[in-house]
């Protein structure tokens, strides 16, 4: 995510100390030398990005990951909320309420962006980038806490920015809100991983697999058979479940797992209820599958603000295909259609409980 950009500066073994937790959402479980794969692993969005490439040379596969490397390395620099570049001068400028022109690499994530915190019910928020910032998730390094002081929450809260502020007229922009700070962070990995799909296929390849940090899309297949990905297990080590995916498919999760610290024995993690202004209760994590990565991203965001009484209803408005919810307590709520999909690999199987279909 964007603000975990950092991480790609970190030293390598902190890198790995959380890498190897971050071993991410969703592990990619077929084996990376498994014949007829080209895979490699670099950082980018300060996480780690896998690709599986099957049935390429290796000079096919060293190149295709060569050009979506390029390509992630300038979505990061151009997305982040606020190291200097593209969206960082966007949120100088949206606090003087002028008009001014946009640079068009942002255009997509400010308009998509919109529609789907509209769709969210504003649980998925890109306009709360003071409130992340003062968090401290927008920082490369985690912060340790204490939380930030309850009134600097509170004044933040009821400026109530919100992406409906924004007028956007071809490439200029302004905000009639001035307390609006645009930040990606949970839409713009899963944004990037379809664009590097979009890119691969372009490159004439069929089967791959791009993982951002647990956001994830496959195409094709691993030969005769699907891809299979695991799905991280929010709390302990390894994976959930696993799972063979459709030929063109993103999984998505979002857990409290992925950068949180504790503070007097409490959590706090990275994904902020836009309503309370503290961190959202009730769920370890969320995964959503879709066509598109970008939308599940932002989903998986909002239904893990949704928590265990709203997450069929926002699933529902914002269109995705299947989703699944790890509640605090263990039990798990899913829709139907992954019944047959998902296989749990921790034991005792846990408690699920299935909605009504999402269509
Ligand atoms: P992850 O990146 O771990 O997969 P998310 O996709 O849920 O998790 O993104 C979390 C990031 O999104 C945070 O680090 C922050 O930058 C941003 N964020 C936190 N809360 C919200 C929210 N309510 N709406 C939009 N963005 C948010
Ligand atoms: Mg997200």
């Amino acid at each position: 995510m964007l603000n975990k950009a950092a991480s790609a500066k970190l030293p390598v073994t902190k890198f790995f100390r959380r890498g190897l937790f971050s071993f991410l959402c969703l592990l990619l479980i077929s084996c990376s030398r498994a014949p007829g794969v080209y895979y490699e692993q670099f950082l980018g969005f300060g996480t780690l990005i896998e690709v599986k490439i099957w049935g390429v040379d290796e000079k096919t596969g060293r190149q295709a990951v060569a050009a979506i490397t390029d390509d992630i390395n300038y979505m990061h620099q151009t997305w982040h909320a606020w190291k200097p570049g593209g969206l960082s001068r966007i949120n100088e400028l949206l606090s003087t309420g002028e008009t001014f022109t946009l640079s068009p690499s942002i255009l997509p994530l400010i308009r998509d962006g919109a529609r789907l915190a509209e769709l969210s019910g504003d649980r998925f928020n890109p306009a709360i980038g003071q409130l992340i910032k003062l968090w401290g998730f927008a920082a490369d390094e985690l912060p340790k806490g204490p939380p930030p002081d309850k009134e600097a929450i509170q004044r933040l809260v009821d400026q109530k920015p919100v992406m409906r502020d924004l007028v956007l007229d071809g490439v200029q922009l302004k905000s009639t809100n001035p307390a609006v700070r645009l930040d990606f962070g949970a839409f713009a990995k899963g944004y990037a991983v379809d664009l590097a799909i979009e890119h691969l296929k372009e490159m004439g390849i069929a089967n791959a697999i791009v993982n951002a940090g647990g956001n994830l899309r496959t195409i094709g297949k691993h030969g005769e058979r699907a891809w299979r990905v695991g799905i991280r297990n929010p709390r302990g080590e390894g994976v959930l479940g696993s799972v063979d995916t459709f030929a063109d498919e993103s999984i998505v999760t979002s857990g409290d797992y992925e950068r949180y610290y504790e503070y007097q024995g409490k959590r706090y993690h990275h994904i902020l209820d836009p309503h309370s202004g503290y961190p959202a209760q009730g769920v370890t994590s969320v995964t959503v599958f879709d066509s598109e990565a970008g939308r599940a991203d932002a989903a998986s965001t909002a239904i893990f603000i949704a928590g265990v009484d709203k997450w069929y209803e926002v699933a529902k408005a914002m269109g995705v295909g299947g989703v699944m919810v790890v509640a605090a307590d263990g039990t798990i709520y899913m829709t139907p259609n992954l019944k047959e999909r998902i296989y749990f690999d921790i034991k005792p199987i846990p408690q699920v409980i299935y909605s009504e279909p999402l269509n």
